[in-house]
């Protein structure tokens, strides 16, 4: 058995009304009560982190963000900074999740500021790393992960990797029904292990929490988080809805 807590995050992407979000964390916070066996995150859109930080005040679930911008202030319209989430109580932060490494053009040396940026302001990234379906059918699968992880870890210390969560999404099952097959997200997330091994020591990549994200449901799940290397799941669609939410969390719990 790990000694590592499964983390359950949702990605509530651009959903839900700050209204709308408050109704469906309350309901979550009323499902999950005080478990302390799972961590959980929901991460709303920015509209809503303030709302729903509010409403999750005095409950177990974590607040996170989607996405953040690496500098601490300045002409960067649009943008959100570290401080400004830690100052909504926010503790994770989403980062290169692939629609934004598709739609905005982030590149690794960028996701790599804002994972060094959060780390230093106490946030948790949540870094995401995942093949397309072109480059898994190619056979790159490994080495576009490799790639992503090292990128975005680059000048990461020993001791900030501790805060570090990684999530295997598969570009190609994101949003898609098509769930990765136990096996060929294992041998991925036991890839990512063993990479960080070899840059932080066989110790601390034992610590890291490895997610799994691309339609993890409840009926997927036990299998899934049974894995040695599944730590967790990045829930997009079905964190959009308290029953499967909590259902994954549930699963989450018997998969200790
Ligand atoms: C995600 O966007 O991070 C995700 C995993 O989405 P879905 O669960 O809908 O595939």
């Amino acid at each position: 058995m790990s000694s590592r807590k499964k983390l359950i995050a949702g990605n509530w992407k651009m959903n839900k009304t700050s209204s709308d979000a408050v109704a469906l964390v309350q309901e979550i916070v009323a499902a999950i009560g005080k478990q302390t066996d799972v961590d959980v995150v929901v991460c709303p859109p920015f509209t809503s982190l303030e709302s729903v930080g509010k409403a999750l005040d005095g409950s177990v679930v974590k607040l996170g963000a989607q996405n953040v911008h690496p500098e601490p202030s300045g002409a960067y319209t649009g943008e959100t900074s570290v401080g400004m989430l830690r100052a909504l109580f926010s503790s994770y932060v989403i980062i290169g999740h692939s629609e934004r490494r598709t739609y905005f053009q982030e590149s690794d040396g960028f996701i790599n500021q804002k994972v060094l940026a959060a780390l230093k302001g106490q946030l948790k990234p949540i870094l995401c790393v995942g093949e397309t379906l072109g480059q898994r059918e190619s056979g790159q699968t490994l080495r576009v992960v490799q790639t992503q992880l090292e990128g975005g870890l680059e000048g990461v210390s020993k001791d900030q990797l501790t805060s570090v969560v990684v999530a295997y999404e598969p570009v190609w099952a994101i949003g898609t029904g098509k769930v990765a097959t136990t096996e060929q997200a294992q041998e991925v997330h036991a890839f990512i292990r063993s990479l960080l091994a070899k840059t932080f020591g066989d110790a601390m990549a034992e610590k890291v929490r490895i997610l799994y994200g691309g339609s993890m449901k409840p009926a997927n799940a036990p299998e899934l988080l049974g894995q040695k290397d599944i730590d967790g799941g990045l829930i997009g669609g079905a964190s959009l809805e308290s029953r499967s939410f909590v259902d994954l969390v549930k699963a989450a719990a018997s998969s200790r």
